[in-house]
């Protein structure tokens, strides 16, 4: 691994003074790739975060425009962004926080038939989705790749984040198995999703480095308006149709 030069030490100097990273963590950091699924309100939050800390490579992947209801949670777009496509102006902004890190973006709906190409050189999958749909096909990806997959979500006051680790995990669809979620608008507070999405970042972090304990079997629960965290204990689905084949 190269060192990281002068620009970069300082750069990252708040960081590499944690004992638990140090340079050797930050090099790891600057040759992780990680593929955010959407680029609204969580991957507003958890892309701007990992670039400033020095991932060095983000595949952001959304095919929507910046909508003007976008801005109440959607952080890295102003109203200069509205109608242009959201990878493209997330490229800019995250580009003129960090050159160091490389930004892919892909305007391109994530389904079955490209998301095995979309993950396949990504290392953890950020789940920054708002439907079920995409996070099957993510989830079927996941497994298939044996790709940590960091899954959070929001609804109101309410925040969720899990890890799910193949072979070691449940995988989503044990948890949230066919036709038991919701569709449709999702009510969104920013601080909320900006909580979820900050967890998901550091979950993320902390996996590329190999430190700590990821919320693996656990789902940490958020209710916002009490401010309560609470962890529940999850399992493997048995007869999950994803990943029963997998062993455990
Ligand atoms: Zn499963």
């Amino acid at each position: 691994m190269t060192i990281l030069s002068s620009e970069e030490l300082t750069r990252y100097n708040r960081q590499i003074i944690i004992p638990e990273i140090g340079e050797q963590g930050q090099k790891k950091l600057r040759q992780a790739k990680v593929f955010i699924a959407g680029m609204g309100g969580l991957g507003s939050v958890s892309a701007y975060y990992m670039a400033a800390a020095g991932i060095g490579t983000l595949k952001i992947a959304d095919m929507d425009h910046v909508l003007l209801g976008n801005l109440n949670r959607q952080i890295l777009y102003g109203i200069n962004d509205i109608k242009r496509p959201k990878t493209e102006s997330a490229l800019e902004k995250l580009r003129e926080l960090n050159p160091f890190c490389h930004i892919l973006p892909v305007q391109e709906e994530i389904c079955d038939e490209n998301v095995m190409d979309m993950v396949a050189d990504c290392e953890i999958i950020l789940d920054a989705t708002d439907n079920p749909e995409t996070r099957k096909v993510l989830n079927r990806a996941s497994v298939s790749k044996k790709i940590p997959f960091v899954y959070g979500g929001v609804n109101g006051f309410s925040g969720m984040v899990t890890t799910f680790v193949p072979g070691e995990t449940p995988c989503f669809e044990c948890l949230f198995p066919q036709n038991s979620l919701k569709k449709g608008e999702i009510p969104s507070l920013g601080p909320v999703v900006g909580i979820v999405a900050s967890i998901q970042s550091l979950e993320v972090i902390k996996i590329i480095l190999g430190i700590g304990s990821p919320l693996k079997c656990k789902l940490l629960y958020i209710e916002g308006l009490d401010m309560t965290f609470k962890e529940i204990r999850v399992k493997r689905n048995p007869n999950c149709k994803v990943c029963q084949k997998l062993e455990t």
